[in-house]
Parts: C-alpha cells; sequence; structure tokens
C-alpha cells in the first residue's frame, strides 16, 4: 500500500483513471534496465526514477565528456571525466531516494547480455551502436522482454516497442534493420552532429511507452516506428512487418 509521502510523490499519477494507487504500485514493483546513459538516457532515467519506478539499472561504461553537456541533461560541468553509469545513478538517487538505482559501468555485449536483462521486466535503450542493439534484441527475444528502442541523429527521431512473442506478426529490431548499415556514421550523432532538445523529445517519448509496458495501458508502440521530424516539425507512424527470414525472431521464436 502506498504511505503519506508516496501518495503524495506520485498524486498526479494517482489521478489518472489508467493508472491509479494501483497502477503506482505496479510502477513501484518494476525493474527496469537502461542501457545508454547519453542524450536518450538523459530522459529516460529522469522520467522513470521520478515515475516510481522500483528498480532502475543503468548501463553505460563511458565517462562523461565536454561535448555530451549540450544534451545529456543529467550531467553538470562537474560530471566531465567521471564515470556515466554513477553520475546518472547519483542523479536519480537524488531525485527519488525512495527507489533502487544501479550503476553498471560495462559496455553491453552479445556475451553479458543475456545475464544482464536477467530478472528486468522491461529493457530500453538509447545506445549509439548497432552491436549493443544487436545483442540486447536477440537477449530479448530469448527471455521474453520487450525492449524499447530508441534512436537520434540530426534532426531526427525514432522509437519502437519489440516484443516479437506478443503476435505473429509482430516484428524485432532485427526485422527492421538486417545488419549494420554499411554507413553507421549516417545516424549516429557523435559523427553527425544533433540538435540538443531532440534527445528530449524521443527520450521523453522511450521513458513513456516504458511505463504503458509496465503499466498494460495504451497502444503499444511494437508492430509500428514512430518517426519524428524535428525540422519539419512533424510526427509519423510506420507499420513495421515481421521479416519471416529474420536471423533473430524467427529462429529463436521457433526454438523457444
Ligand atoms: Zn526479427
Amino acid at each position: 500500500m502506498l504511505d503519506a509521502d508516496a501518495r503524495d510523490r506520485y498524486l498526479r499519477h494517482i489521478l489518472l483513471k489508467e493508472v491509479g494507487a494501483q497502477g503506482q504500485q505496479k510502477l513501484l514493483a518494476a525493474r527496469v534496465l537502461v542501457v545508454g546513459a547519453g542524450g536518450l538516457g538523459s530522459p529516460i532515467i529522469q522520467y522513470l526514477a521520478a515515475a516510481g519506478v522500483g528498480v532502475i539499472a543503468i548501463a553505460d561504461d563511458d565517462r562523461v565528456a565536454l561535448s555530451n553537456l549540450q544534451r545529456q541533461t543529467i550531467f553538470r560541468d562537474e560530471d566531465v571525466g567521471e564515470p556515466k553509469a554513477a553520475r546518472a545513478a547519483a542523479f536519480a538517487r537524488a531525485l527519488n531516494p525512495e527507489i533502487r538505482i544501479v550503476a553498471l559501468d560495462e559496455k553491453l555485449t552479445a556475451d553479458n547480455a543475456p545475464d544482464r536483462i536477467n530478472g528486468f521486466d522491461v529493457i530500453v535503450e538509447g545506445v549509439d551502436n548497432f552491436g549493443a542493439r544487436f545483442a540486447l534484441n536477440a537477449a530479448c527475444i530469448k527471455a521474453r522482454r520487450p525492449l524499447v528502442s530508441a534512436a537520434i541523429g540530426r534532426f531526427e527521431g525514432q522509437l519502437s516497442v519489440f516484443k516479437p512473442w506478443a503476435g505473429a506478426a509482430l516484428p524485432c529490431y532485427r526485422c527492421l534493420v538486417p545488419a549494420p548499415p554499411p554507413r553507421e556514421a549516417e545516424i549516429n550523432c557523435a559523427e553527425v552532429g544533433v540538435l540538443g532538445p531532440l534527445a528530449g523529445v524521443i527520450g521523453s517519448m522511450a521513458a513513456l511507452e516504458t511505463l504503458k509496458e509496465i503499466l498494460s495501458i495504451g497502444d503499444s508502440l511494437a508492430g509500428r516506428l514512430l518517426i519524428y521530424d524535428g525540422l519539419a516539425a512533424s510526427m509519423r507512424t510506420i507499420a513495421l512487418p515481421r521479416d519471416p527470414q529474420c536471423p533473430d525472431c524467427a529462429e529463436l521464436l521457433r526454438d523457444g
């Protein structure tokens, strides 16, 4: 049951009939793994911690760089040079001391991903490389865990939720991206640049989709890709079909 402080802290959630005290208890009981404490990770961590997600693990093996501060809003000037996972965890603990925050100062790989996602209800990623995305995708399919996946570059952002086991037509990340694009730099903001607030827009939407998955409310983005064009100030969603030849979900689902 929620105590008086919790009722006060989460009052704006409790007022929503789709959430209520029961939904808030679900959030407090939920465990989410956030992979990537960067531009997308900043709003994701901020909103999940503020929302009272009971356990939040933050995986990132990077250190804060001066060039991060233009969009990675949970870090301050004095954090430059410090490990991101630890600084992000400190930020989240200061925001909400009632929840548990775990810092994982390491890179997600195909080898460790199955172990790292173990025990989490939802995995949300805003990483900048395809290796980690592919590793998470395969591990999440095997463990039947929803993967909220966000990406940004220049003025455009993309967001989807992958849970191919939840419906025969639902795709996984590799149905969308079968192999790393030959020019990875095209969509890596370290190479092409990104307008700072775009990270806030897409990261906040990723946090919202994560809460929806926990609460089982609304229409999941599973099977759809949301594309936001910041310059045009327009947003659209396109249908994402499953690829029957997909190297990840076709096989893994057959095995499972
Ligand atoms: Zn697939």
